[in-house]
């Protein structure tokens, strides 16, 4: 399985970050979590597949999460010739659906229709979906909005966890154990602490607790990025910790085995 940070900010426009996005190759299938403005132009600027994307996963409906999904359909149909003929699905949590109506109504009735086969699937927390090629996806609720969740990708033994946007959470930290490469969101320092983000110490205490076998972190506000990030989780956790940045991937293979625990 492979990760790769396409958008690593927030809804702070930055010279490096556009907004979350993040590919999950996993067999044959190639899921997109997330889908903030710039996702897609960052795609293209990476030289990744952006056509290819056979599943569009959304963690929740802020704009910065979702708002390219109206331009990776409108690039399917109209941005590449000749228009792309195999299906596509979005998977979300429930009320995906009349988000995906709603911004129809909003840019084009037709939007549904852009892509041959295109469906919406939405998914309680804890009922797994299972893909083709044996690739599982499941979500946990997360505390940011109602409808907020987290998803984990499964595939081939290994587990990926991307946290999406949340608050600190003793359930998302016992439901994310076990993962083999955890992306967690990592918003804002302690001086402007909300209960629907975390800060540095609160992603430390989720990685002590979660104890994944690589934490990546993502989603920055620009008040978080000169602080020693990476100091501040040691203090609780010494497993692995990276910094995306957008086109940063990793490769995962199985056997690779967890680090000690922290
Ligand atoms: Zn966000
Ligand atoms: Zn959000």
């Amino acid at each position: 399985m492979r990760l790769t940070t396409i958008g690593t900010g927030t809804a702070a426009p930055h010279p490096n970050r556009v907004q979350a996005g993040n590919l999950v190759e996993a067999g044959d299938l190639r899921l997109l979590v997330d889908c903030g403005s710039g996702v897609l132009w960052r795609m293209a600027q990476l030289g990744l597949d952006w056509s290819g994307i056979t599943h569009v996963v959304l963690t929740h409906f802020h704009a910065d999460h979702t708002v390219d999904l109206v331009a990776f359909l409108t690039a399917w149909r109209y941005g590449q010739l000749p228009p792309r003929a195999e299906p596509v699905t979005v998977v979300g949590p429930l009320g995906t659906q009349a988000f995906v109506e709603r911004m129809a109504a909003a840019f084009a009735p037709g939007l549904a229709s852009f892509v041959p086969g295109f469906q919406v699937i939405e998914r309680a927390p804890h009922d797994p979906l299972t893909l083709p090629g044996d690739v599982t996806l499941e979500c946990c609720d997360v505390p940011h909005t109602p409808e907020s969740v987290a998803w984990s990708i499964r595939s081939d033994g290994l587990r990926i966890t991307c946290s999406g946007d949340l608050g600190p959470s003793d359930e998302f930290a016992a439901w994310a154990a076990g993962s083999d490469l955890l992306l967690l969101e990592c918003s804002l320092p302690a001086s402007f602490d909300v209960p629907i983000h975390l800060t540095p110490e609160q992603c430390a205490s989720i990685a002590a607790r979660a104890n994944p076998g690589a934490l990546w972190l993502n989603h920055f506000y620009p008040p978080v990025e000169p602080l020693d990030i990476e100091g501040i989780i040691r203090t609780q956790w010494h497993g692995p910790v990276t910094r995306a940045t957008d086109g940063a991937s990793v490769t995962l293979r199985r056997g690779n085995g967890p680090p000690s625990p922290g």
